[in-house]
């Protein structure tokens, strides 16, 4: 990874994934000024669906992915969050998403967690 590229973090939960890979085939141009990382799983969708991005995987979501980001955000490392949850399910990790959501707040940095507004994100890059 370049590290002077900004850092973008992609999240979507199961059953927001296909929207998440149908997001990235889309934007797969915009999305490649960018280092991206991802959890486990939503990282390997979108790498399958587009080889010419470089995703890095963290762990699955609900085995620490979400905190991984979340330390990479206090850290200074992700400068934006692309996070598709689904707010119909409930979810092991529930606790993990708040914390996310928390830090990606204190630290003030853009946080989508719909389709529409990532449209919006990259709308505007
Ligand atoms: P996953 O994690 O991409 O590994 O499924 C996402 C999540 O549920 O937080």
């Amino acid at each position: 990874m370049d590290p002077v590229q900004p850092c973008i973090a992609l999240i979507a939960h199961d059953e927001k994934k296909d929207d998440m890979v149908d997001f990235a085939r889309v934007h797969q141009a915009a999305l490649s000024k960018y280092r991206i990382v991802a959890t486990g799983t939503t990282g390997g969708r979108v790498q399958d669906a587009c080889p010419g991005l470089q995703v890095t995987r963290l762990k699955s979501g609900p085995l620490g992915g979400d905190q991984q980001i979340g330390a990479m955000i206090a850290s200074g490392d992700v400068s934006m969050l692309i996070f598709f949850i689904d707010p119909l399910s409930a979810l092991p990790h529930d606790v993990d998403v708040k914390a996310l959501t928390r830090l990606a707040t204190v630290y003030d940095i853009p946080m989508a967690l719909n389709r529409a507004t990532a449209e919006n994100f990259i709308a505007f890059q």
